[in-house]
């Protein structure tokens, strides 16, 4: 598990930011993107999730914010 504080204004901002670099992280093996959680530094117990993680065609996952409307979309397209 790493965890990495950053400043943001918001919960928004920071769903926002996590999303941006968890899709960076894509083609990283060794990360599991689609548990990427965000949390405030004093209740890091309150996770929020950051992407939808449906499983797709071909064993693909998701890369659209959690709870989305539309249709899903694999985490290496926008
Ligand atoms: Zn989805």
């Amino acid at each position: 598990m790493i965890h990495l504080p950053v400043a943001v204004a918001d919960l928004t901002e920071a769903l926002s930011l996590a999303r941006r670099l968890a899709r960076s992280l894509a083609p990283t093996p060794q990360v599991d993107v689609g548990g990427t959680t965000v949390s405030a530094e004093d209740a890091q117990h309150v996770r929020h999730w950051v992407l939808c993680d449906r499983i797709m065609p071909e064993r693909r996952r998701c890369g659209r914010r959690a709870d989305h409307d539309g249709g899903c979309l694999p985490v290496d397209e926008p």
